[in-house]
């Protein structure tokens, strides 16, 4: 598209970028946002099971999982594999999924491709019906998961763990929970994800609202009708619903919300930026001639594409790839016609500039092309590079906006007004709604990271929350001194991968794995990073701003502390492994077989 336009003023869009963000940064920063609570506090409830009545469980177990999303699955797994039987997933909801148990609503789907998404392809023989799937086949696959390695057995749902407490006498951890459980463990992952409660927004009035509500992850069918699977929202026939937030999860709803509501009412602050899907069904005549080991191909594959690395061929071919592809091409290109050209690290960032101003033209493009209302597309242009948010990928979203019930209510970046008893107020215009829909997200960051959650009792007294008060601090993202036999699951301070978690959450289950086999086999009862070993860690990640928390010039959003100040604790819970994910993968695939585990110390 670019090529047939008029060339890119890369410092007019510098500018319009600054003035768009500026327009959104505020005092509060993510203060801005509240927990559900008052009228708002069952959005923290399971609307999709009731608790079974069960005794409180006690006793001794080898592993306990927090956490039945894909972080504990594949741990499970691993731990299986490695002849670990006695696993116990301890899961607030009412299932194994973790987010694909709690986000339900019409139209969710997982927009990194299911061959790389999906983990544990090969160990279950499962084909993904489609490149990128819907919800409820990722929430079956979690399911499946969990049957086929027997992690159903001894799991515990609807239950909150309540507090972990190292005894150094026994070397166990006693592990509490909200139904009277006391569990002694020799170990325990805590796989409890970053973006796991649902957040509002803290607009004025909020509490006032008497219509109906309710947050995306805990999506009220019996009130829209529809269903998971698609079924359309038939009781929404006749009503006017308002939906705040138009991230990710918005982007995928809306295209349903829109045909079924009478009225929809899209309060926008900041337009995401959509690509194009290009879904399509998955061939199971080629998925038959896939070789064994095809998944670790198509995950080292892409993690490279989506990082800047280079390799010949591109498996997944996607939007997340497209843009690593344009940068490759440039620099072949600038080779070609200038040999001898120096590709330093200032012509990889021009390069990187430029090849994203091209791809935000297109996208800007794109919304012209298809939303028919002038004003409209407008509004729904994205001025930032395409990674200061998640990028999103749909081939229905801004084609709803065609639709006459949906109707787009900008804030210029101000956000909703304020809220009262029948509806939403913007630039003193009140729109009234039946139904109050919040897309407002998740809290950012692992309730430790936040000095929320249960509290983590280590050796001689020391809280997680107080070993980090200055910041994460770990080895890999996953030992911590002073809490011996834990592990702590998540991308960062690792490879910190954000376009494809599932892979950074196997290969931290592999690590869990080969650790707690590792000290089985020598009967060793502790096993704990050593202080200097998670020191060299931290101050190799502190010597680089890699991460996700590393742009400032951004529009604000989760991505970089919704805009506020990115202090030592931001960096460090933003940061990754310096040379990038793929470097990561291989140094802690050699670091795991050389059988070494070094920085642990195994007593
Ligand atoms: P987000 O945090 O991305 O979006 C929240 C939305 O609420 C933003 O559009 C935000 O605007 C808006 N908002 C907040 N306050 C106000 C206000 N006062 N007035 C108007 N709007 C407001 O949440 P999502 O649930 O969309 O996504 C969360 C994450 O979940 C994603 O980033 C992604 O990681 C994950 N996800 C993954 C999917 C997948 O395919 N794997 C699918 C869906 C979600 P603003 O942008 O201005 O802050």
């Amino acid at each position: 598209m670019s090529s047939d336009s008029a060339p890119i003023d890369h410092s007019a869009l510098r500018k319009k970028y600054r003035e768009e963000r500026d327009k959104r940064l505020r005092p509060d920063g993510n203060d801005q946002y509240i927990m559900p609570s008052g009228r708002y506090a069952h959005f923290l409830e399971d609307p999709y099971v009731k608790p079974v009545e069960r005794e409180p469980r006690t006793g001794e177990v080898t592993v306990v999982l927090i956490g039945g999303g894909f972080s504990g699955l594949t741990a499970g797994a691993r731990l299986k594999e490695a002849g670990v039987d006695d696993v116990c997933i301890i899961e607030g909801g009412g299932d194994v999924g973790g987010a694909w148990y709690w986000n339900r609503y019409p139209g969710a789907m997982c927009d990194t491709a299911a061959m790389i998404y999906l983990p544990l392809l090969e160990e279950t023989g499962h084909m993904p019906s489609k490149k990128y799937v819907f919800a409820p086949e990722i929430f079956g696959h979690a399911q499946n998961i969990a049957k086929q390695y027997g992690l159903y057995d001894q799991a515990l749902f609807s239950t909150q763990v309540t507090g972990l407490e190292w005894d150094a006498a026994s070397a166990r951890w006693t592990v509490r929970t909200d139904r009277g459980d006391v569990l002694r463990a020799r170990f325990v992952a805590m796989g409890t994800g970053p973006l796991n409660h649902p957040k509002l927004p803290g607009i004025p009035g909020i509490e006032s609202f008497e219509g109906h509500a309710f947050h995306t992850s805990r999506w009220d069918y019996d009130y829209t009708g529809g269903d998971a699977k698609g079924a359309p929202m038939d009781k929404l026939a006749g009503k006017r619903v308002g939906i705040i937030g138009t991230g990710a999860t918005a982007v995928q709803c809306i295209p349903p919300l829109a045909r079924a509501s009478k009225d929809l009412y899209v309060f926008q602050r900041t337009p995401s930026s959509v690509d194009e899907r290009n879904n399509h069904e998955i061939d199971p005549e080629w998925f038959g001639t896939l070789e064994k080991g095809w998944q670790r191909n198509w995950l080292e594959n892409f993690a490279t594409l989506q990082t800047g690395g280079i390799t010949d061929k591109d498996l997944v071919k996607d939007g997340w790839t497209d843009i690593a592809q344009r940068i490759r091409g440039r620099i072949m290109e600038t080779i070609r016609n200038s040999p001898g050209v120096q590709i330093d690290e200032k012509f990889l960032r021009r390069a990187f500039q430029e090849c994203d101003d091209e791809k935000m033209e297109e996208i800007r493009a794109r919304v012209e092309s298809i939303v028919e209302d002038h004003g409209a597309a407008q509004a729904l242009k994205p001025w930032y590079s395409q990674l200061c948010k998640r990028p999103c990928f749909h081939d229905e979203y801004l084609q709803a906006y065609n639709e006459p019930a949906a109707h787009l209510v900008d804030t210029d970046g101000k956000g909703v007004e304020r809220i009262d008893a029948t509806g939403v107020w913007v630039a003193g215009k009140h729109y009234e709604v039946d139904c109050l829909i919040f897309a407002s997200g998740f809290q950012f960051g692992s309730n430790h990271m936040r000095g929320g959650g249960f509290p983590v009792v280590g050796r001689d007294g020391l809280t997680l929350q107080d070993a980090w008060a200055e910041g994460m601090k770990t080895l890999h993202g996953m030992h911590s001194h002073g809490f011996p036999n834990l592990f702590i699951v998540g991308p960062s301070q690792g490879a910190n991968l954000i376009s494809n978690i599932t892979h950074n959450l196997t290969e931290a289950g592999t690590s869990i794995a080969a650790i707690v086999a590792h000290a089985l086999e020598r009967g060793a009862e502790q096993v704990e990073v050593t202080q200097e070993a998670q020191q060299a860690w931290v101050d190799m990640l502190t010597s680089t701003r890699r991460g996700f928390m590393g742009n400032p010039d951004c529009t604000p959003g989760y991505y970089n502390n919704e805009g506020g100040p990115i202090g030592q604790r931001e960096l460090l819970g933003g940061a990754g492994y310096p040379k990038g994910p793929v470097a990561y993968f291989k140094y802690i695939d050699k670091w795991r077989r050389s059988g070494e585990f070094e920085g642990l110390e195994f007593r």
